[in-house]
């Protein structure tokens, strides 16, 4: 290990437990929830292996009346619930870490749309889940009763085994709804003053500490601003006042900022490493305990900087901790270069909204530990030295690389670019996203280090090329190119555009003459940040989107608002639910989606962002000529980065086994119905 670093593997006590090292997994959502237990358990394991002093579950809900259906989350409804809980602690446990276990009501904020009861909060209002409905405000009983379920969950944890028990005052939920003015306008003991805001929270911790605290720390995961100015807490004022209030009080101190989850989580496009620092810095110097904050931390240097400069004395992490389990082994070890750090990019966050598995760009292997039993750090050897040839060094054939040669193939990538990268070679230039390079970085890096692994940039292959070649197996990884029809998400028609460029023109340096004109029919990040991009260049920039908001996906990376408003913060113009129907000289033709009504604007360039077609033109007659070959990444199927990383590394999972893998599900028992 470097000397530097030692400080990050000092053990640190939290109450009546001790931390082994500084690293801190705070919880985060993976989609598996109580439904999938053994899923549950492998993940967080894993992440235990990979060093975590500290990891925590996701969001455990303590009562039917928080319910965050349809997304994936815990509960400990009953004592029914505990052992599918005690998995978790387990496998925590199994590498000598100890098990935080994060207590949750979401109040109005929890949809309740599988329990189907009615919703809380401390005053009547709407529901806070983009439903139609109304959260009631709880009375002195609703109260006493609230305090119980915590309670009653707090003894649950402590039976299936956990060290580290949360009182979750964060990202809107019940207790946090209390203290905020903006949301508890009570006029009882519960409301007005912040001493009378805070009152439950403050129950809470007594409660939680007097049922489990003799032998579980607990913790107090408060959001220290809500980044909604004076008329919220504010990190300089009652979010500070909360914390000299109660300092004292709880075992730890996790803290961080709020509103939305996409405040606490911003992705790197808005936000840089370190980036909640402002708001969560003043803590330590109110409370003599321990303090754990986030911030995309990926750096050995950036944590150390942390703990020295007083600002945590953990390194609280999420991401980091999806993108890479093994980070605090890798420093320990001295082998910091091969953190595999995250990108930013908010794909977890997506899967999280979308309420599926858990999955990463950087880490193919996050949430099918237990489901394919896919270890970040380990993979079968081939029985083997097959020889292989990948042909396309994007995020995909540099997977495929590097998962075939440290599997014992004996690998040759050939690109035919001068760099690795693909893709990411382009996109990492579009603003805000430079950290997407990482992927590629991180790829070529590792790949450097195997013997079993061969580089030919500048080298490109032909279908004569690779047969003479004379591999075992040919892996395609040639990606994917947009397309120049028009045909998108909601324009299914192709129209004529010969004048038109796609984002491969604009990459390739195609000149752009204003007004113009981006229309986005794929709602990702693309339209938006060429946008943004050539409007920072000078242009009068309209962009045109079939769907109602700018770059309307990104919603699921916690990140459309931020675009919007960067979009409108910059001058560019946004049309929204228009479909492109023309292009002629000096204007386009748009239609709007509901009514059909034409209008034109003045165009001087127009860019389609629509679909994408993959390349795959050696794919057909290699297979024609007994040539035995595969297809991963974009050429198999356009998508994300993420997607195309995740395809290449489970065709190299699978690579001489059973041709269609076995996901494993988890099924309940069904004795007696059968
Ligand atoms: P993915 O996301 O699936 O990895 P990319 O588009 O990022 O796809 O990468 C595909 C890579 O394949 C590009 O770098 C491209 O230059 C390379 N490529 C495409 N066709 C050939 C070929 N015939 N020979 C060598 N490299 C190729
Ligand atoms: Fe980081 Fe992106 Fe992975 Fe999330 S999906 S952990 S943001 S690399």
């Amino acid at each position: 290990m470097d000397p530097s670093h030692a400080i990050l593997f000092q053990s640190v006590r939290i109450g009546p437990v001790t931390a082994p090292n500084r690293f801190y997994q705070t919880p985060h959502a993976t989609g598996l929830g109580w439904q999938r237990p053994q899923a549950g358990a492998a993940l967080r394991g894993i992440k235990a292996e990979g060093g975590w002093g500290v990891v925590c579950t996701e969001y455990c809900s303590i009562h039917p009346t928080s319910d965050d259906s349809p997304h994936g989350f815990l509960t400990l409804w009953d004592d029914g619930d505990i052992p599918a809980l005690a998995l978790t602690a387990d496998a925590i446990h199994a590498h000598g870490s100890l098990a935080g276990i994060e207590l949750w009501h979401g109040g109005a904020h929890a949809s309740n749309r599988m329990t189907r009861l009615p919703g809380i909060a401390p005053d009547i209002q709407p529901a806070m889940f983009h439903l139609p409905t109304t959260a009631r405000a709880m009375d002195a009983s609703d109260i006493k009763a609230f305090r119980g379920w915590q309670r009653d969950a707090a003894l649950r944890a402590k039976r299936a085994g956990f060290d580290i028990v949360y009182v979750y005052a964060g990202h809107d939920y019940l207790p946090f709804q209390f203290l905020s003015g903006r949301s508890n306008t009570r006029g009882d003991a519960y409301g007005g003053s912040l001493e009378n805001r805070a009152r439950l929270l403050r129950e809470m911790i007594e409660d939680t500490k007097e049922a489990v605290g003799d032998t579980c720390a607990v913790a107090v995961r408060l959001a220290v601003d809500e980044l909604h100015g004076p008329r919220g807490i504010t990190s300089e004022g009652e979010g500070r006042e909360v914390i000299e209030m109660l300092a004292e009080l709880p075992d730890l101190w996790d803290v961080n900022i709020a509103g939305a989850l996409g405040n606490d989580s911003k992705s790197a496009r808005f936000s840089a490493e370190g980036f909640q620092d402002r708001y969560v810095s003043f803590v330590k110097s109110l409370t003599t305990k321990p303090v754990v904050a986030v911030g995309r931390f990926t750096s050995p240097e950036t944590m150390v900087a942390q703990i020295k400069r007083g600002v945590q004395d953990f390194i609280g992490a999420a991401r980091p901790s999806i993108a890479d389990p093994f980070l605090p082994l890798k420093i320990r070890e001295g082998r910091a270069d091969e953190i595999r750090e995250c990108i930013g990019c908010n794909m977890c966050r997506a899967a999280n909204n979308e309420a599926v598995h858990l999955r990463c760009t950087q880490n193919p292997t996050i949430a099918e530990e237990w489901r394919q039993g896919w270890h970040p750090e380990r993979i079968a050897m081939l029985p083997k030295r097959d020889k292989v040839l990948v042909v396309g060094a994007g995020p995909a054939g540099l997977e495929a690389a590097l998962a075939l040669g440290r599997r014992g193939a004996e690998v040759t990538l050939a690109e035919r670019g001068g760099a690795l990268g693909g893709r990411i070679l382009r996109e990492s230039t579009l603003p805000g996203l430079s950290t997407w390079i990482r992927v590629r970085d991180w790829r070529a890096h590792m790949i450097g280090k195997l013997d079993t692994v061969q580089v030919y940039p500048g080298s490109e292959m032909t279908v004569g090329d690779i047969a003479d070649f004379g591999a075992d197996h040919v892996v395609l990884a040639t990606g994917s190119r947009w397309r120049r029809d028009g045909i998108g998400v909601s324009g299914m028609q192709a129209l004529d555009l010969p004048k038109a460029l796609t984002p491969d023109d604009i990459f390739s340096g195609a000149a752009v003459n204003g007004p113009v004109v981006i229309y986005d029919d794929e709602h990702y990040f693309m339209a938006g940040a060429l946008a943004e991009r050539l409007r920072g260049l000078g242009h009068a920039v309209c962009y045109v989107t079939s769907h109602a908001t700018a770059s309307s996906w990104t919603a699921l990376t916690d990140e459309q608002g931020f675009v919007q408003a960067k979009l409108l913060q910059a001058g560019v113009e946004i049309v929204a639910s228009h479909l492109l129907v023309g292009h002629e000289v000096g204007a386009v033709r748009l239609a709007c989606g509901y009514t059909g009504r034409e209008v034109e604007r003045a165009c001087g360039t127009l860019i389609t962002v629509t679909g994408r077609l993959p390349v795959d033109d050696l794919y057909a007659p290699l297979l024609a000529s007994g040539v035995a070959v595969s297809r991963v990444g974009d050429c198999l199927q356009p998508s994300s980065i993420a997607d195309a990383v995740y395809s290449a590394h489970r065709f190299v999972r699978g690579f001489g086994g059973p041709i269609e893998p076995v996901l494993r599900r988890e099924k309940p028992p069904l004795k007696g119905m059968l």
